[in-house]
């Protein structure tokens, strides 16, 4: 039994897609890229949006919606959304960062999210994300590798491969030069075009600069950062891409701060996708008791990296069910609702599996192990309609480096595909 998946045409777009979107605020301009490209206009939140009905998009900060809307409503006609996030936890840029220690020039950082933080040792990493001038002119920056958080040598710490502790403030700032003065502002500044009088505020994220690699004894995996959750967003974007006229409205949801809660204008907590359907049922002539109906026919796919078996952890996993790469996505399911899933929301991705002709499996948790959570629960609160969680396996969630099977984000994007055109 090998497996089954070189590398693809797909997984070639995938690794573009992961290099081009070091953090979600890049992730939101590729995918506008890749939007217009395929005949989608974007729209603007501040202004009147007109006709809704055809391919549209708009962003907002790390988060785009897109959607695809036929030009007649049909009295049967629902929201059928895929929802995902843009964002990974990352270290971030404290205000005024750059300091000196020991000769050493270093960066005072956060942590955004919760990161496997041994993982972003040892590595070398750039810095990119949005600068804003004090008129609000965005700009989006990007370095190449500038900086390293360096491990101590077990000579001086003979007790670290027995536990690896990380002071969160004092181990973890990353060094970018030798001297004085730490110029990193009036680096970004440059790179943004802008003087560093007119900065007023600098949203910055490390990022491993390690470009993605297909690996394995039949180039059956693929190793990047930010796997959770662009493997999700990149099917999810590879098939609207592909969306025919259908009968309902299609929905693209690729939030911002899932990582950090979601509980931000951006974020799944908020209004942006409740107001974005309400715009647009508006526009396509949908209002009062109708709307309510819509949504009550309505559906989600919440879409977000599930967990495979790791074989060196067995005892972490629920002993009955073990998601493997390249066999699929995986319906998430917990009893406790820390994923949407129902009885209706499996039907309708089983259909889409069908409907696709590709695999699915199962993922739910060990009963001693806390259950992660995602945006799925989220939105189904918001919202009230019928929601399911799935995501491809992937190992090492939340690490610098995870990785995945080079088969599933194809297998995904064909089920949300299916589902998108009516499965
Ligand atoms: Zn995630």
């Amino acid at each position: 039994m090998g497996a089954m998946a070189p590398r693809n045409e797909f997984t070639e777009g995938f690794i573009d897609f992961l290099a081009a979107s070091p953090t979600s605020f890049h992730a939101a301009s590729a995918m506008a890229h890749r939007l217009d490209e395929a005949g989608f206009t974007p729209l603007d939140e501040k202004q009147g949006w007109g006709q809704v009905s055809g391919r549209h998009y708009f962003v907002r900060g790390g988060a785009l919606l897109a959607w695809v809307a036929p030009e007649q409503l049909s009295g049967r006609a629902a929201f059928r959304i895929v929802g995902a996030h843009n964002d990974s936890p990352a270290l971030k840029l404290k205000p005024d960062p750059g300091y000196t220690a020991a000769g050493w020039q270093q960066l005072n950082m956060e942590v955004y999210g919760g990161p496997l933080l041994n993982s972003f040792l040892d590595r070398e990493l750039g810095l990119a994300g949005r600068i804003v001038e004090r008129d609000g002119s965005e700009h989006l920056v990007r370095t190449g590798a500038i900086m390293r958080v360096s491990q101590l040598a077990p000579h001086l710490d003979r007790s670290v491969n027995d536990k690896l502790s990380i002071d969160r403030q004092f181990q973890l700032m990353p060094s970018f030069g030798l001297g004085e003065e730490p110029d990193i502002i009036e680096l970004l500044c440059g790179q943004a075009g802008i003087g560093v009088g007119d900065l007023a505020f600098a949203e910055v994220l490390s990022y491993p600069t390690q470009e993605p690699a297909v690996f394995g004894n039949h180039e059956e995996f693929l190793a990047s950062a930010r796997l959770d959750n662009l493997s999700s967003v990149y099917p999810a974007l590879v098939a609207l891409e592909r969306m025919t006229d259908s009968s309902d409205v299609a929905v693209l949801a690729a939030f911002d701060h899932e990582e950090v809660g979601s509980a931000t204008a951006s974020g799944a907590a908020g209004p942006i996708l409740a107001d974005a359907l309400a715009r647009i049922a508006r526009g396509l002539g949908v209002s009062g008791d109708a709307w309510y109906a819509m949504l009550a026919r309505s559906s989600c796919i919440s879409s977000d990296a599930a967990h495979s078996v790791n074989p060196n952890h067995l005892a972490k996993y629920d002993p009955q069910t073990w998601p493997m790469m390249n066999q699929g996505p995986a319906l998430k399911v917990n009893a406790q609702q820390r994923y949407a899933t129902d009885g209706p929301g499996a039907a309708l991705w089983q259909r889409a599996c069908r409907a696709a002709g590709v695999p699915s499996q199962v993922f739910v948790s060990n009963n001693d192990v806390p259950c992660g959570s995602t945006i799925g629960p989220i939105t189904a609160t918001r919202l009230g309609i019928s929601t399911v969680d799935v995501g491809i396996p992937i190992l090492s969630m939340h690490s610098a480096r995870e990785m995945c099977g080079t088969a599933d984000p194809g297998y995904l994007s064909g089920e949300l595909g299916a589902y998108w055109q009516g499965a």
